[in-house]
């Protein structure tokens, strides 16, 4: 038998907008049911970056990923949200009422009547660069493809790979934690808003 949920929607995608959108169904006393492919929820904060610092949320001057995450779980306490993590929805139908089942790959079935899609960039893995035997390197044998805590590179000699929002804000932020930090870039020009406030 599956295991079957019935709710009034059902949230794909756990990242923060995911979330939030708990929070405005519950003002409204609609249920939800959040299913998200990793095993925790966060999206990509919790998953790529915790303990980053994040400078453009409205109210915060400054607050780590991981910490936002816990204060949106905390938020939407109130309105008892229920979870299926470490799932991927891979299908979903209309039934003839109007409303929907989804499917998991692990065989749970949601049954509702609206479904809101927070997928992101879809259930993500790392665009890897096309270099000769990168995979011996990998699974903590020197190349990362994301800074889950920054406290792991403190003093070693680093070289980031890159010239977008991640790499210049990695570069900065660990520039006072590592030894060395070397940015490398194919392009002459980057791609990152031009300003981060400063203390
Ligand atoms: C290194 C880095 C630093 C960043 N820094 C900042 C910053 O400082 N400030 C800022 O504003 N933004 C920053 N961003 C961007 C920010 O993380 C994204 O804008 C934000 O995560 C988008 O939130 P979201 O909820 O839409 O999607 P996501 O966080 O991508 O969450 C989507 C979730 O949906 C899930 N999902 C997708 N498809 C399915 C499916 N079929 N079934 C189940 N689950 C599914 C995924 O697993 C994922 O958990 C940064 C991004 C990166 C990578």
């Amino acid at each position: 038998m599956p295991n079957t949920i019935s709710t009034d929607i059902c949230i794909v995608g756990a990242g923060p907008v995911g979330l939030f959108a708990v929070f405005e169904a519950g003002l409204l006393k609609l249920r939800c049911h959040v299913v998200d492919a990793l095993p925790q929820p966060g999206g990509q904060l919790s998953e790529i970056y915790p303990k980053k610092p994040i400078y453009d949320i409205p109210g915060f001057p400054e607050i780590l990923a991981g910490d936002l995450v816990d204060n949106l779980m905390k938020q939407i306490e109130p309105f008892h949200p229920t979870f299926t993590l470490g799932e991927r929805v891979e299908r979903f139908a209309k039934l003839d009422d109007g409303s929907f089942q989804l499917y998991t790959t692990d065989g749970t079935e949601i049954h509702c009547k609206a479904v809101a899609i927070a997928g992101g960039l879809g259930s993500f893995e790392p665009r890897k660069p096309a270099v000769e035997n990168l995979e011996q390197f990998e699974g903590g044998k020197g190349v990362h493809y994301m800074v889950r805590d920054p406290e792991y590179f403190r003093d070693q000699k680093i070289v980031i790979a890159g010239g977008g929002d991640s790499a210049l804000d990695w570069t900065n932020f660990l520039a006072n934690v590592a030894a060395d930090v070397t940015l490398v870039h194919r392009g002459t020009t980057f791609r990152a808003p031009p300003t981060r406030p400063r203390k």
